[in-house]
């Protein structure tokens, strides 16, 4: 809790703190440093028989080396500048803190040098470097909440496509399918592999292999929409979840990607990546398993009629 909050919610108990402690000196004053209230203990320190009400400040301080007194004047919301002045009646010094109020000044002093002084000096210090740790602890715990959201990001996707990877797939396919059965939506899954992709890698090698696995994905996530989640299903096979969305819409999506990867011209102007595609619409009966195996042999038919085309689960 900061200090003006402490002040904000308990006025009264610092109210009775400074008109009870024996170390401050609480004055008011009118604008001609006229005093109109002291605490108790300014009567006290005073040694006073009758009440100071009406007392000129002047007479009450008095600067060390100058005639005439001029408060120094402090405001609240920055550094507070003290004034030792001395109180004309003991001798003694006095660290003096003056604020300007409505009508007039507010003073709080305190004995310059008394123990009670350093110890609050102390608690004052320390108090600052509690709110510097407090600050570098909030700072520390930001920084941790945000490599905690880059982990779990990291562990949701896949390293070279950088799409998401088949484990966070299941777990936000099984959400998906359970809301589509719920009211009814449509759902439609497109299973994604690459021809031949083994003929690739011998022939140009590993690296452009992975190339094209990188284009292949960036095509599919360029095409996906928000609400879709395209993720890297096994080597050169991605998947794409489609939720409000029926086999048509997942035909247009699959012609597009081949289209694309088609004129992505990656090997050379002559040898083309061709793409065959598995699509299945989620129908009454479905499981999660189920519509994902339709998927799966709808793929296989794709391969199996000459690959570069996809199939419908029926
Ligand atoms: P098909 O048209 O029947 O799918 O033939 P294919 O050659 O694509 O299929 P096959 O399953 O025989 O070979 C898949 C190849 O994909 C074999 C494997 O080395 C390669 N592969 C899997 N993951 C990666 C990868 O991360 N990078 C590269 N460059 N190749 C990979
Ligand atoms: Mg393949
Ligand atoms: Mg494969």
């Amino acid at each position: 809790m900061r200090m003006i909050e402490i002040v904000e919610n308990y006025p009264a108990f610092l109210a009775r703190f400074l008109s009870l402690t024996r170390t401050c000196l609480v004055l008011m004053t009118d604008e001609n440093y006229t005093l109109t209230f002291y605490n108790e203990t300014f009567w006290q320190e005073m040694h006073l028989l009758q009440g100071a009400d009406g007392m000129h400040l002047g007479s009450i301080l008095c600067p060390l080396e100058e005639e005439e007194l001029s408060l120094t004047v402090s405001n609240p919301e920055q550094k507070l500048v003290p004034q030792i002045l001395r109180l004309c009646s003991t001798d003694a010094l006095y660290r003096c803190y003056c604020c300007k109020i409505d009508d007039g000044y507010l003073i709080i002093a305190d004995k310059a040098g008394s123990r009670d002084n350093e110890v609050l000096d102390n608690m004052s210090h320390l108090s600052n470097e509690l709110s510097e740790l407090s600050r570098e602890l909030s700072k520390k715990n930001r920084d941790l909440q945000q490599a905690n959201e880059k982990i779990t990001q990291l562990a949701r996707t896949d390293y070279l496509t950088g799409l998401s990877n088949r484990s966070y797939f299941q777990e936000r396919w099984k959400e998906i399918f359970s809301l589509t059965k719920r009211h009814g939506l449509e759902l439609s899954v497109l299973l994604a592999d690459l021809d031949h992709f083994k003929r690739i890698n011998d022939s140009y090698g590993h690296d452009i292999g992975d190339k094209v696995l990188q284009t292949f994905g960036s095509i599919l996530a360029s095409e996906c929409r928000t609400e879709d989640l395209a993720a890297r299903y096994g080597g050169e096979e991605l998947i794409i979840m489609l939720p409000k969305t029926s086999a048509s819409g997942a035909t247009a999506l699959y012609d597009r990607v081949r289209n694309q990867l088609l004129n992505s011209n990656i090997l050379s102007d002559s040898d083309y990546v061709t793409v065959s595609a598995g699509i299945a619409e989620y129908k009454a009966g479905d499981t999660e398993e189920l519509l994902l195996k339709r998927a799966d042999d709808a793929l296989y038919q794709a391969k199996d009629k000459g690959r570069d085309r996809c199939v419908v689960s029926a």
